[in-house]
This record gives structure tokens, sequence and C-alpha cells, in this order.
């Protein structure tokens, strides 16, 4: 262990980083934390996981499917009359937490189980981020998880009255929140333009609270946009459809509210459940 790694940390980030212990699950800033960005090494600044693998497994500490290649490493730990295999920073030797393999959670059927002491989010500011209603959340993020210059996406709802919703609150269509896809982008990959593009054309705008099968309220057609720009551009492209379908267009603009992700089985559905071909 190299100290001077070490030395500007608090007590408490010691008591993990060095000593090897473990925070409380639930009390860690970064447990129910998704923004886009890099989490680095607390003591060295190493980075070691990138935000689209952070899931919420719900142990109560912030999970990852994956790790930066190379930036990890592991050793079996038989502390506590079991075996587990220990993961550190593979630059400061600093302890993170441990890695379970074969819980099915995630695709890559790997959760690392990290201190949120022993990390530090750096968000991505080069990242647009852009909000989209379409129907049924699963379909939608399907059909933009995957395009180049989407750096990560996630369902949850936006735009009702409680906090914290479950699924099953807003499918009783009580809530007014709508199911949503979350997409954080680089413009310089895929524009804000190209966004709007696949969502008209994977939907249907013109209808009511409707998308196939689905109905109800919570499957509205609405864009939360961040930006003043995103505003305008979704004003002119609205405008642009009615013309071309010749028919009113009854997609919602809105200013981005708090978004709320939906619980972690809802996150990749299709593909996570062999029907990700889905592609209309
Ligand atoms: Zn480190």
């Amino acid at each position: 262990m190299n100290e001077e790694y070490f030395s500007h940390l608090t007590s408490e980030e010691k008591k993990i980083l060095i000593d090897k212990g473990t925070e409380t699950p639930f009390s860690g800033k970064y447990n129910n934390f998704f923004d886009a960005g890099i989490f680095i090494c607390r003591a060295c600044k190493a980075p070691l996981y990138e935000s689209n693998t952070k899931f919420n497994s719900g142990c109560g500490w912030p999970s990852f499917d994956d790790e930066i290649s190379g930036s990890i490493k592991r050793y079996d730990d038989f502390r506590g009359g079991r075996i587990r295999t220990e993961i550190c920073c593979a630059k400061c030797d600093g302890h993170l937490g441990h890695v379970f393999v074969g819980e099915k959670i995630t695709l890559n059927d790997t959760r690392h189980c990290v201190n949120s002491l022993s990390i530090q989010f750096k968000s991505y500011n080069n990242l647009d981020r852009v909000t989209f209603g379409a129907g049924s959340f699963w379909k939608v993020e399907n059909i933009f998880k995957n395009k180049s210059g989407i750096y990560m996406t996630s369902v949850g709802f936006m735009g009702g009255e409680i906090e914290n919703p479950t699924y099953d609150e807003v499918s009783r269509g009580d809530t007014n929140h709508i199911e949503v896809v979350d997409i954080f982008f680089d413009s310089s990959v895929i524009t804000f333009d190209e966004l709007l593009k696949i969502f008209w054309f994977n939907h249907d705008p013109t209808s009511l609270n409707r998308q196939g099968d689905d109905e109800g309220s919570q499957y509205s057609s609405v864009i939360f946009y961040y930006t003043k720009k995103q505003k305008d551009y979704s004003k002119k492209a609205i405008i642009l459809e009615e013309k071309k379908r010749k028919n009113k267009i009854i997609t919602k603009l809105e200013s981005a509210k708090i978004f709320y992700r939906a619980e972690e089985y809802h996150q990749n559905y299709l593909v996570k459940n062999n029907l990700g071909n889905y592609s209309p």
C-alpha cells in the first residue's frame, strides 16, 4: 500500500479503504444514485466503474455489474467464516467491497458490492439528457438503448404527484406518473433531432393515452426537455410532424421533473427476458 494515496482520507474513509470495513447499508451517498458519469477511487482517483454499469440490487450498497478493464483486483476473503471475493482498487489496493456472481439480477450476472465511501463520482458534463414517454417503457428503452451515441438509459416515472412511486402504483393509473425512458446521450454522435426522429417513428403520437394494447394515462406521449434548445426543437418538430401526418400531435412538451427510477427488474426488461428483438 502506498501511504500517500491514503493520507488525505477522513477517518471514516480510512476504516473502509485501509482497514477493510463496511459502511452501514443504505447509508452511503451513492446507494440510490444514478447520474451519468464515472466512479473513481476515493484514495488514488483511478477510474473504477462507468455509471452505465450501476444498478439497484436492493442490498443497500452501490452495485455495479462490470468494472473498467484492469481497474479491480480480486482476493479470496475468508473472514467471517465464509468464502467471499474481496475487491480492491488495482492501483492503490484500497478496499472497495466484495463481488458476487450468479444472482441473475443483470445480464452480466455479477454484482460488485462497493462502499460509497470508497468511491467518488465525476459527472460527464459532455452528455445531454432527455426523457421520453411513448408507451410501455420496456419497449421504448429497447428502441433507444443500443443506438450509437447513447451512453445510458433507465426506465422510470415522471410527472406525477407522489414521490418514489412503484410500478404497481403507477399501473393503477391514479398517480398521474408517466412511464418514461431517461436518456443520456452524446450529441456529437447522435443529435437531439435524430432522437426525435426515432421517437416519432416508434410510437403513435396522435393517440391519446394509448399505444397499441397499452391503455392509460401512464402511456402518454411526452417529451420532457432539459434545455430551452430542446424545447424549441421539439416545438418545431411537432409542427412538422402534424404537417406530415395531417393529424393533430397530442405529444406533451414539458420541462423535466424528478425522474424516479423503476424497480430493477424493469431495467432492460425485454433483453433480460429474451424478448429483446422487439423492433417495430
Ligand atoms: Zn485506488
